[in-house]
């Protein structure tokens, strides 16, 4: 199995977490959405989790040592030994220069950095829709992809829920954020020649199939 080493770099609703889960089965790669550290974290009520919250429920962004110490981690872990989908990382210059001395270090340049882009109005849609499991995080949308019953998750029967940052006072924060912070790096990225434009409209199924083709990996 080849490996993959690629970052998803989008505003929130582009669909990382969805094209990254399926990158991450396609390539036996590990996934590692920050986001969804962090939330299990609050969860737990863990340190990090106790550090982070208020930054989550505000919609602005977690401390850059933060969070780049919870990558450099993550990615010495053995799931990530045949590659790894980050999503979610980096978000600020900051992050991304220190994730290129983390790679540096490990030998492990990056394939690519996949911007996904979708309009304004569509993430706002898809936004104030989306929904996920409590129990397994298998990812819906009330009207675009809602569970066969409508209630609850189709794998594993658990309780669907809204996530407390998808609500729209936060989302027009973290869309600003985004403008401000993290759409810069798709520069610094196009100057080292790794910038991947995928049109994030559409199917699951066909933009996995852009992002596949533009890693030079069709799909079989
Ligand atoms: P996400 O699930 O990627 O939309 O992330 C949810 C929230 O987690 C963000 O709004 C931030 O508060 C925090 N977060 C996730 N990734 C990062 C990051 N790379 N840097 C700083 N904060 C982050």
């Amino acid at each position: 199995m080849a490996s993959v080493r690629v970052v998803l770099l989008g505003p929130p609703g582009a669909g990382k977490g969805t094209q990254g889960k399926l990158l991450r089965d396609r390539f036996e790669a590990c996934q590692i959405s920050t986001g969804d550290i962090l939330r299990k974290a609050v969860a737990d009520k863990t340190p990090l989790g106790k550090e982070a919250e208020s930054y989550l429920s505000r919609g602005e962004l977690v401390p850059d040592d933060v969070i780049v110490r919870l990558v450099g981690e993550r990615l010495k872990q053995k799931d990530c030994a045949n590659g790894f989908v980050l999503d979610g990382f980096p978000r600020t210059l900051p992050q991304a220069e220190s994730l290129e001395e983390i790679l540096k270090t490990m030998a492990l340049p990056l394939d690519a950095v996949l911007s996904i882009q979708v309009p304004h109005d569509v993430i706002v849609q898809r936004l104030a829709g989306r929904r996920n499991c409590q129990n397994c995080g298998a990812l819906y949308h009330v009207n675009f992809d809602p569970p066969s019953n409508g209630e609850t998750c189709d794998r594993c029967d658990g309780g669907l829920q809204q996530r407390d940052d998808d609500r729209e006072e936060t989302i027009t924060t973290r869309l600003r954020v985004y403008e401000s912070q993290t759409a810069p790096l798709a520069n610094y990225y196009r100057e080292r020649g790794k910038l991947r434009e995928i049109n994030g409209v559409g199917k699951v199924e066909d933009i996995q199939k852009r992002i596949v083709e533009a890693l030079g990996r069709p799909a079989s």
